[in-house]
């Protein structure tokens, strides 16, 4: 697809389907230009509503466990689920229909609007019935269908696709839905208030609802035992496309299908709170068709025929997510849109770019592949492996390694070259990844390419600085060359630990740490490293460096998981004899701390893995403050050359790791004066924002964060502060000025601050 010139002009389905690349970077472009301010908004609110009603739950993990239990337990008995599922319906008097695929679903429904004739349907919200096109197929057999969820009405209209699980028309304004409706309405109506818009929907809707013959809606589950649908809504229009026709044909993917009604209430409980926030949606409605209330008839009109309900449960593809020891993680996701919400990418763009066809956000892509084809789920691209949404997801998914999943296979996809396997071989990628674009291949071998850097660090210093060479670099593997590159140090980590003398005796009591010598710090920014072993040993710790071995993240982030696997094992190995003297391992950068941590269960073998998750593996201020020494006469904040007056930026993994509140405790009690980021993500995430295709959207990530540092800065400067390499990178390029590790600000309270950028 060759690209619009003007960002405003593509529209959202041109650009659904994202197979082809190109449709990607216009999608893009179209939400950064028209939708971005309306998504962000509107999920921002979703995400700060989500973690204050959830942190008022006091059994938010236990719910968090049974939720998954429940729906590892269905997915693993679903087929003895759906047979007990038929018995049911059937015993209730309604009629029970798998659908292998799209088409049969289509036709079947079809059927049944012929049978009776049907000329309009209301249909409730149903992301399934997207999936398999229903509305296309029910008006090609000549049957109106009317979208009653107002923000599919808003679609409808507009003949878009969703852009999001819960919120279908999130990605538009009020004012941009006001224009919509008088440009496709001709109307004079004032519309310029939110009432007055869903009056003015209500009012069209309401005549479908009494004229329908066919109502339809979708199910968030259903009950094996009972043949019971759970229904959750917040406008009650699902509940009349269900009640007031007399005919009710529910849609759904098998994996809807739980054993029994018993288990609604936990989802009840977190499916609004995880999804809007809410302690509790509007309407939830626990059905068991086909009803027994008589069949309503509008005022002069003879009541219609009996109740008729038929319960459509569509496979397409589900059968072999169960099968597919990835993608089946995906079958347990209830549709809550937590991930979205609370993923920076998503929040910039929508699911207009972060989505496909139907399903959109950080489990879209395990959708759009599992019910179509891997390359429509090219979108998951922009899942930057942040990790921010896997405690949120009520269900525990590992987005993020799904993603890395659907990278590889896409990865192996890609046509073979002998320049492809020749650059793999020189740079370290293993065999198998050797398939791998060459962008993908040169920053997942960031240790090798360092390495080598660093031993001629004027010289790649220089080079990296012509013109030239950053155009060449653009072209060949797609470094953006509006990202400044910060320079390789004339020595290493490990090269300045060891011409340091060590003046200083060990605290007794004090465990011995290991300090891992991760590949971004030791290549990177070794001043840094130094000033993290100088506090821990002013602290009282006994501290050793590691020798500097990569450790898989550069290479599973662009889903190169056999060299990821051969670097964790061989980083696994060198760890394993200090896990079992009990050492406590330090890791300085965040994103090495949350793949020892998670991450290398996927990577390691069982038994390392189990030595793992008993070892302590730590961030530097967990450790400072679980030292309990005097800080504020160690480090007083007022001795800093910083000033004590600092804006601090956690790390994205580092909050999922739990390791991030220590630094700001520490930071306090010494005296600093502290204001926090609350973004999730500062758009950097590692080599994604040195990507020529993304470094527009990760600037425009970035710009939340730029603003928080400009309004603590309102009542005077503050020295900006950060725990990770890529958020140092982010800051820099977005406030145009230096950024320190929070132990350089501590290490400056003592000694004359060594900062690696002048
Ligand atoms: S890991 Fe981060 S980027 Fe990926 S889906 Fe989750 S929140 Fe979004
Ligand atoms: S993956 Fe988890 S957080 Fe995302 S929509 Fe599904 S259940 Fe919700």
């Amino acid at each position: 697809m060759a690209s619009a010139a003007n960002p405003a002009d593509i529209q959202p389905r041109q650009v659904a389907n994202k197979a082809d690349k190109q449709a990607l970077l216009d999608a893009i472009r179209m939400t950064l230009a028209v939708q971005s301010p309306a998504v962000r908004h509107n999920t921002q609110t979703f995400n700060r509503n989500r973690y204050a009603v959830t942190a008022r739950l006091a059994d938010y993990d236990a719910l968090k466990d049974r939720a998954r239990e429940i729906k590892q337990n269905a997915i693993a008995n679903l087929p003895e689920l759906l047979r007990q599922l038929e018995t049911s319906v059937k015993a209730n008097g309604g009629q029970f229909y798998l659908a292998k695929t799209a088409a049969d679903a289509n036709r079947y429904v079809c059927d049944v609007l012929t049978r009776h004739q049907a000329k309009l349907v209301v249909k409730g919200k149903s992301i399934t019935s997207e999936e398999i096109k229903l509305n296309h197929a029910m008006e090609a057999a000549g049957v109106r269908v009317a979208e009653t969820d107002l923000a599919e009405f808003i679609l409808q209209v507009a003949d878009e696709q969703p852009s999001h699980i819960v919120a279908p028309a999130l990605h538009y304004s009020r004012e941009r839905i006001t224009a919509l409706f008088k440009r496709k309405f001709a109307t004079d109506l004032p519309l310029d208030t939110g009432e007055e818009l869903t009056v003015f929907a209500r009012e069209k809707l309401r005549e479908q609802f009494i004229a329908a013959d066919v109502g339809m809606s979708g199910a968030n589950l259903i009950a094996a035992d009972s043949g019971s649908l759970m229904l959750v809504e917040s406008e009650g229009n699902i509940r009349m496309s269900c009640i007031l026709p007399p005919v009710h044909i529910a849609i759904a993917g098998i994996e809807k299908v739980v054993p029994s009604r018993k288990d609604f209430g936990t989802f009840i409980e977190l499916l609004p709170r995880s999804g809007t926030g809410q302690p509790l949606t509007s309407y939830v409605s626990i059905l068991h068709p086909p009803l027994k209330a008589s069949v309503f008839a509008a005022p002069g009109k003879q009541p219609k025929e009996a109740r008729e309900f038929h319960l459509v449960l569509i496979d397409n593809g589900r059968s072999r997510m169960r099968e597919d020891p990835a993608l089946r993680e995906a079958l347990r996701c209830i549709r809550c849109s937590a991930c979205l919400n609370s993923c920076a990418n998503f929040e910039t763009v929508g699911g207009h770019a972060f989505g496909g066809e139907t399903y959109s956000g950080g489990i879209g892509g395990a959708w759009e592949a599992g019910t179509g084809k891997l390359l429509n789920a090219r979108f998951s691209e922009l899942c930057t492996g942040c990790s921010r949404c896997v405690n949120n997801c009520p269900v525990r998914i590992d987005i993020p390694w799904l993603n890395e999943v659907l990278r590889q296979r896409m990865n192996v996809e890609q046509s073979k070259s002998t320049a492809k396997s020749t650059f793999g071989a020189m740079t370290g990628s293993a065999p198998e990844d050797r398939v791998a674009p060459l962008q993908k291949q040169f920053f997942a071998n960031y240790s090798s390419q360092a390495r080598r850097a660093t031993r001629f660090a004027s010289l790649s210093n220089a080079l990296t600085n012509l013109p030239f060479v950053r155009g060449l670099m653009e072209s060949a593997v797609g470094l953006d060359r509006r990202r400044k590159l910060p320079p390789f140090p004339k020595h290493t980590w490990e090269e300045l630990y060891r011409s340091e003398p060590n003046p200083t005796t060990a605290r007794p009591g004090l465990p011995k740490v290991l300090m891992l010598a991760d590949v971004f710090t030791n290549y990177g920014s070794p001043e840094r490293g130094m000033a993290a072993i100088r506090l821990l040993r002013k602290v009282g710790f006994d501290i050793e460096l590691s020798l500097a071995l990569a450790d898989g993240r550069a290479a599973i982030s662009q889903g190169m998981i056999a060299t990821a696997r051969e670097q964790a094992r061989g980083l696994a190995a060198m760890l394993l004899p200090h896990l079992d003297r009990g050492e406590i391992i330090c890791v300085l950068e965040p994103s090495v701390l949350a793949m020892l941590r998670f991450d290398f269960a996927h990577l390691v073998d069982e038994a390392t893995w189990a030595k793992f998750t008993l070892a302590k593996v730590l961030e530097p201020m967990q450790l400072v403050w679980s030292a309990k020494p005097e800080l504020a006469g160690l480090f007083p904040a007022s001795r800093s050359p910083h000033g004590t007056r600092v804006f601090y930026h956690s790390h994205c993994q580092q909050r999922t790791c739990n390791a991030a509140q220590e630094t700001v405790e520490v930071l306090r009690a010494c005296g600093f004066d502290i204001v926090t980021s609350s973004v999730e993500c500062c758009g950097m995430a590692g080599s994604f924002g040195y990507k020529r295709e993304y470094y527009e959207l990760s600037m425009a990530v970035g710009e939340d964060l730029f603003a928080q540092v400009r309004a603590a800065e309102q009542d005077g400067p503050r020295t900006l502060v950060a725990s990770g390499t890529s958020c140092h990178e982010q800051l820099w390029a977005g406030m145009g000025r230096e950024v320190v590790h929070p132990a350089e600000l501590l290490m400056s309270t003592v000694e004359v601050s060594r900062l690696s950028r002048s």
